[in-house]
């Protein structure tokens, strides 16, 4: 407890500045660091920790500033022949500080003393790490003075206080006031330095950051009887398995066990060497009952550093256990299934872009990664396979069984099928919404666009690094389209974790959270990932990828080519029966669960060849002259196609195409509701800009939809739908909504219609863009609050001031994001729709930002999660 006295502030802030580490003593990690903290908690749960005082931030900061240290008042807590050491305490410890320094107050006095205690081998080494510490970090002389000195006896020490004096040019301190003096100074200099500013930031630190500094009394890792220091954690860091892990090294200080791991013994009793268990058992079941009850009562899973002197158990640190996102995620779900924290915690305990790394496989921490080039990491996890340049030859790959990396200049829907058969993809140019990037996501297909930086010669089937190394086809290379490498051979990788532990996790966010997410998901793989995932239903369904397939391709470049209204019709004819199959596969896989199916949306062009080859097939299958087939394609060509006949225009315009659809649909309906639960499906339009495109296409799609019923006998219902990713329709959604049941916005369109930015071609730039801070952020991978945020509010407010019970959803790539997903919450939108393997990063971000508003505000009521 502090005192009451006036001025109590300055009053508590100077108690505070120099602390012994006691039960009851006034540090907090605010003020004193995550370690002085630590310690005290450890203090306070009667471990065995040597003494420790702590300097809080202010008097760290004075020290930096050239004030003394007050020396006095430290070393007036210790014993006076009490050897010390130092380390640093920052409010976070990931924020790191400067290097612990060992052994300060050695000197020749306390080296005879404690060669009569300790022994002369252990005495001297003592002082001869101290030397070469203080020597290194504190003098900040070179390193490589102690080079030619061997071993670590006498004679060593010797050499090394003489080279001390010969490069200072003044005798090795010998007063330890002088010497912790010293210490303190370097260490508080050093948190101010440039690199270490930029080191703690890069890590999340703020610019002021403070650093504490504990003070404690060393317990000997060296000496007579059994002496050593270890480490000892009671989980692996790898994988968050329960398991006692760490090294015990006799004869050591601070974390060499770690480090010379051939003298080293294993902990726990180890079929691979001798263990402390064996040597030492009362000690090991001790330090084990030490190790759990700092799980329990702080926590987490803690490293614990112990020293053991003359056999006497010594406790000198815990720091929570360093992990990777697997590790993490179990660890986070044991606690709170053991009653240790809560699930709320547990949830709020884990980054919501760390899963993505348990989603796929990744290159393994620790492997060698000899790198090529960089580009844009476009869709996590990683693979290696051969290089192969096109889609064809990615087919052909597979079909051998071999694993193939597809390297295109960009990819285009004629490149889904070697999409599908490759095991990853490379581009030269595109961004985060770039086809190669959506695909790869949608299929969970490592994938990194835009590496310009590598020489695509695609004529010569050559790719060349800026190094000049250069790669041919079948030569094997890594996507990593976690960090955006592009590696050469095949590194070693770790699998996918998507065990008990994470499905357990997610179905405890799915109980926080309260917007609804749904996949984008085009195939029937994409769904069975989707559901897989217990996404809520598919927010989109992009139906143009369906006519991709080698059999839709004909009839629907037959389509495209009709002269007259009927002839189109007998092509659609054909595609009808194909259409209805896919839907009712999707019905199928997504049982119970809403499918909303956008109607088809890029320009007809994209369907048709653009090189001889392919005009020349085309003109073969279409019995057409070469010379006729060519002027057409050409003809259709549009200088801005995604500006041009695409989406509800072309559905206008050729307005056989939907009624097609909307008759697959309503039929897949009737036949997957004879099967199962009714489906109700969704049907959206797409580019909408205004009301009358919306009242044209409901007109059409209400007739097929009595047709069908008439046909069939059946009763069904449907909900039709508008894509809102124009600014018009942001602005109009007003009148829009008086046509349609939900409005989704599909921000990929929308970002580039804010901006006038192409999709496509942003990545070009983008990297200078965000260098230079014109952009925080590509605004195609998080979402512009600013701009298309606002255009989002207006559309939702109006849609919803015009139709109260209209639903509202995101559909475009930002959908996955946790930015977005509040800015969603905010508004109130009723879902966000993202990439299959996004689902359950964004389970997870919508359950934090619920945790995080109830925490704020305890008594609001979290409403049902609606995934309608
Ligand atoms: C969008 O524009 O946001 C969207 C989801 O549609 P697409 O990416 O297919 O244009
Ligand atoms: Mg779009």
């Amino acid at each position: 407890m502090l005192r009451e006295l006036p001025g109590g502030a300055a009053v508590q802030q100077d108690e505070a500045r120099i602390t012994a580490v006691t039960a009851d003593a006034p540090i907090s990690a605010p003020t004193h660091g995550g370690r002085a903290k630590c310690l005290q908690r450890l203090v306070r749960l009667d471990l065995p920790v040597p003494h420790t005082v702590a300097l809080g931030f202010a008097a760290v900061r004075d020290i930096a500033r050239g004030v003394p240290p007050d020396t006095a008042t430290i070393l007036g807590h210790f014993p006076e022949d009490a050897l010390l050491c130092v380390r640093p305490s920052s409010e976070d410890p990931d924020w790191g500080g400067p290097g612990a320094i060992l052994n300060i107050g050695m000197n020749g006095a306390r080296h005879a003393a404690l060669s009569e205690t300790l022994g002369e081998e252990a005495a001297t080494s003592l002082y001869f790490r101290f030397v070469q510490a203080y020597a290194v970090h504190v003098a900040r002389l070179d390193p490589d003075m102690f080079d030619e000195i061997e071993g670590a006896g006498q004679q060593a020490l010797g050499e090394a206080l003489r080279a001390y004096e010969d490069e200072t040019e003044e005798p090795f301190p010998q007063d330890r006031a002088v010497q912790l003096s010293a210490v303190l100074r370097s260490m508080a200099r050093a948190w101010e330095g440039t690199t270490a500013r930029l080191l703690r930031r890069a890590k999340g630190a703020p610019d002021d950051a403070g650093l504490g500094l504990v003070v404690q009394e060393m317990a000997f890792g060296l000496g007579a009887g059994e002496c050593g220091s270890g480490v000892l954690q009671l989980v692996d860091s790898t994988a968050g398995e329960a398991r006692v892990t760490g090294r015990y090294l006799s004869q050591s200080q601070g974390r060499e066990a770690l480090r010379e791991s051939d003298a080293a013994l294993y902990l726990e009793r180890d079929p691979r060497g001798p263990s402390l268990e064996e040597r030492a058992p009362e000690v090991f079941a001790e330090l084990l009952a030490h190790g759990r009850l700092m799980r329990e009562k702080l926590r987490d899973e803690m490293q614990v550093e112990f020293t053991l002197e003359n056999g006497r158990l010594y406790i000198l640190d815990g720091v929570r256990v360093a992990r990777a996102p697997r590790a993490a995620l179990r660890i986070a779900v044991q606690l709170a299934e053991e009653g240790i924290i809560s699930r709320h915690e547990a949830l709020m305990r884990i980054e919501p872009r760390a899963l993505s790394e348990l989603l796929h496989r990744q290159v393994a921490p620790g492997a060698r990664r000899n790198r090529l080039a960089r580009g844009v990491a476009a869709s996590p996890g990683a693979a290696s396979g051969r290089v192969v340049f096109s889609a064809e030859a990615a087919q052909a790959a597979a079909a051998r069984g071999e694993a193939a990396v597809l390297v295109r200049r960009e990819t285009s829907p004629s490149d889904i099928r070697g999409m599908h058969a490759a095991v990853a993809v490379l581009t030269e140019r595109g961004g985060m919404t770039s086809h190669a990037a959506v695909i790869g996501r949608g299929l969970g297909l490592p994938c990194v666009v835009g590496a310009s930086e590598l020489r695509f010669q695609m004529g010569k089937k050559q790719l060349t690094a800026p190094d000049g190394r250069t790669l041919r086809e079948g030569d094997i290379i890594t996507v990593d389209g976690t960090s955006g490498d592009v590696l050469a051979g095949a590194p070693a990788m770790v699998e996918a974790a998507l065990d008990d532990a994470f499905q357990t996790f997610l179905g405890w966010a799915d109980e926080a959270r309260d917007i609804g997410v749904r996949a984008n998901a085009d195939t029937p793989a994409d769904a069975q990932t989707a559901r897989n995932f217990m996404a809520q239903g598919i927010g989109l369904c992009r139906t143009e990828h369906m006519f991709f397939e080698a059999d839709r391709l004909t009839p629907m470049r037959e389509m495209i080519f009709a002269d007259t209204p009927e002839d189109r019709r007998a092509a659609l004819d054909r595609l009808l029966p194909m259409q209805r199959g896919d839907f009712i596969e999707l019905f199928r896989i997504m049982q119970g669960q809403p499918v909303c199916i956008r109607l088809f949306d890029p320009p007809l062009h994209e369907f048709l060849p653009s090189d001889r080859a392919g005009l020349r097939d085309l003109a073969d299958a279409l019995d057409l002259p070469l010379s006729d087939v060519t002027r057409r394609v050409e003809a259709m060509g549009e200088y801005n196609p995604m500006l041009g006949m695409r989406g509800v225009r072309l559905g206008i315009a050729v307005p056989e195409i939907y009624e097609m659809q909307a008759r697959a649909i309503f039929e897949a309906t009737v036949e997957a509701s004879r099967e199962g639960a009714p489906v109700v499906p969704e049907i959206m339009i797409p580019l909408v800009s205004a009301k009358r495109e919306v009242e044209l296409v409901k007109t059409r799609v209400d007739s097929v939809a009595a047709a069908v019923s008439t046909e069939k006998a059946a009763r069904f219902s449907y909900r039709l739908g508008v894509m809102v990713e124009t600014p018009r329709a942001c602005l109009r959604a007003g009148d829009i909504a008086q046509h349609a049941a939900f409005l989704s916005f599909g921000t990929n369109d929308l970002t580039q219609m804010t901006y006038g930015l192409s999709r496509d071609d942003a990545g070009r730039f983008m990297s200078a863009y965000v260098e230079q801070r014109v952009f925080a952020e590509d605004p195609f991978h998080v979402l512009d609050v600013d701009g298309v945020g606002e255009l989002l509010s207006i559309g939702a407010e109006r849609g919803r001031a015009a139709r109260p019970d209209v639903t509202l959803s995101l559909c475009g790539e930002h959908g996955g994001h946790p930015e977005s997903i509040a800015f969603c919450r905010k508004a109130g939108f009723d879902y966000v729709s993202c990439s299959p393997f996004r689902v359950p990063i964004a389970r997870l971000a919508a359950a934090q930002l619920a945790i995080a508003d109830k925490i704020a505000q305890p008594e609001r009521l979290v409403a049902p999660i609606s995934g309608a």
